[in-house]
């Protein structure tokens, strides 16, 4: 996410004003908040959760086979996703009005290890998001197994929600390797606001997260954590084999993960679908935008806006990110990448191939499509090290745009690897920790190193982890043979 703190920047970039300024002006806004309270600690970095290579590998084409490091350690192609993670059939009906969502989730999980329950997070009933009109009422949730009756539990929801955590327990333990499937009727409603995952404004409608999310990690297990109190990323989530229908009035247009492509029926409503091997969530959009369909280096690019102009200037901005973020990283995780810029105020949300623009500008077009890297295909808890996709999407924006990085906030107070939860409700602090902060130490360990040795090493990184989750010490595993990288990154806080 590129969100509310980075939007000044953002602007000011457009308009041609000099970062550093702002950079200077935002340490000083944010070194006098309070103090956190304190990490919510760690999921164990055991090689358990490693993934196995299996034969059926989505990334099977030339086009994305990874780039020679010579590295032992560094995979020729990014390895398969795992042959046994979730898979998830999605269906969401959009009502003709644009304010309600009806869903349905069918899940086959065959969990790593015993377990006495089905967990599932409940985002939009976040505080935050609530307050501007969102929420999500589960109707119904079963499971076979001896499923029982499901509960939901608090976990720091908005109050006036069934609350923040499903639950579905099993009248006794299910054993590690059983396949279990789960079916879940849900409502979710749509706030008239501007900057979430869920809004709609001016005939558009978007909504992401949006489904009861399965918890599990392999390796690790459940994630309970509370929902946050900012308006943030904070699930953990696998990647999973992906069936997404979307059924919407006949006079728009569904910009989704997967690609789906247009229905050849002029019907009302009209129905869309999509399938994605490899992906930990789903963002859609939906309204009459104006259409762009390209491809880039093999990457099928669609862009939908709220007007020609805008499309297609970020189309070239789409473009450019592409292009540059595979020169820096490695082949683009997905065959295709879905963007809708909506008719809002905001920034950035990035999903598995997809992206929801509420801003115009280059950072953000940047700094979402890195997700696809930082989040996407190399996953991480976004609720207990957040940095892990943030810093390091802001980091490469600005190694993309040669902007200035904010060296200074390498010295602020705050490890940057912390959860969102140690953070309260204080969103400045949250995203100049783990977006500035961390970008910088990014970029000082960079130095350190010296570019082409780290840019090898990253390069590694992302393709020895993809599809997995990963904690801090991955990173430091990947940068082993950089000492005075690791030094640096010790010294800020975001390594162990
Ligand atoms: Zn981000």
């Amino acid at each position: 996410m590129a969100g509310r703190s980075r939007l000044t920047r953002t602007a000011a970039l457009v308009a041609g004003v000099a970062t550093a300024t702002l950079a200077a002006a935002t340490l000083a806004a944010c070194t006098s908040t309070t103090a956190g309270r304190g990490s919510t600690g760690s999921p164990r970095a055991d090689g358990a959760s490693r993934r196995a290579s299996g034969p059926a590998a989505p990334s099977a084409s030339p086009s994305r086979t990874a780039p020679s490091s010579g590295a032992s350690s560094c995979p020729a192609r990014y390895p398969s996703p795992d042959p046994n993670r979730p898979r998830m059939r999605l269906s969401f009906t959009v009502s003709d009005d644009l304010t309600t969502v009806t869903g349905r989730e069918q899940i086959a999980f065959t969990p790593d290890r015993r377990i006495t329950e089905l967990v599932f997070r409940l985002t939009a009933n976040t505080r935050p998001t609530v307050q501007q009109g969102n929420r999500i009422v589960v109707r119904s949730a079963t499971a076979d197994h001896g499923g029982g009756r499901f509960t939901v539990s608090p976990a720091n929801a908005a109050p006036s929600t069934q609350g923040g955590l499903l639950h579905i327990p099993f009248a006794s333990p299910v054993a590690a390797g059983t396949t279990v499937n789960a079916s879940i009727a849900f409502t979710v409603t749509l706030g008239q606001m501007s900057f979430d995952r869920f809004g709609r404004t001016d005939g558009y409608a978007w909504f992401a997260s949006a489904q009861p999310l399965l918890a599990w990690q392999r390796g690790y297990g459940w994630h309970t954590e509370d929902l946050i109190d900012v308006t943030a990323e904070s699930a953990t989530s696998e990647a999973m084999d992906v069936d997404l229908t979307v059924t919407a009035p006949g006079r728009d247009t569904v910009i989704a993960s997967g690609d789906p492509a247009d229905p050849s029926a002029s019907s009302s409503p009209r129905t869309w679908h999509s399938h994605l091997d490899s992906a930990r969530d789903v963002s859609v959009s939906v309204g009459p935008f104006s259409v762009s369909d390209t491809t880039v280096g093999g990457v099928k690019l669609r862009l939908g806006a709220f007007s020609p102009a805008i499309r297609d200037s970020l189309v070239l901005e789409f473009t450019r990110a592409i292009r540059s973020l595979v020169a820096l990283l490695g082949p683009f995780p997905f065959p295709s990448l879905s963007v809708a810029r909506l008719p809002a105020g905001g920034g950035g949300i990035e999903y598995p191939s997809s992206i929801l623009m509420l801003d115009g500008s280059r950072l953000v077009a940047v700094h979402e499509t890195a997700h696809q890297y930082f989040y996407a295909m190399v996953g991480d808890s976004q609720s207990l090290h957040p940095w892990l996709d943030e810093a390091f999407a802001q980091y490469t924006e600005e190694r993309i745009d040669g902007d200035a990085p904010n060296d200074r906030a390498i010295d602020a107070p705050g490890r940057v690897d912390s959860s969102v939860e140690s953070y309260g409700a204080d969103s400045d602090r949250y995203y100049f920790t783990t977006y500035n902060k961390g970008a910088a130490a990014l970029h000082a360990a960079e130095r350190a190193a010296g570019t082409g040795p780290w840019d090898r090493a990253l390069r590694c990184y992302v393709a020895a982890n993809a599809w997995r989750i990963v904690v801090p010490a991955d990173f430091q595993r990947a940068i082993r043979t950089l000492p005075a990288s690791i030094a640096v990154l010790r010294k800020a806080g975001a390594l162990p």
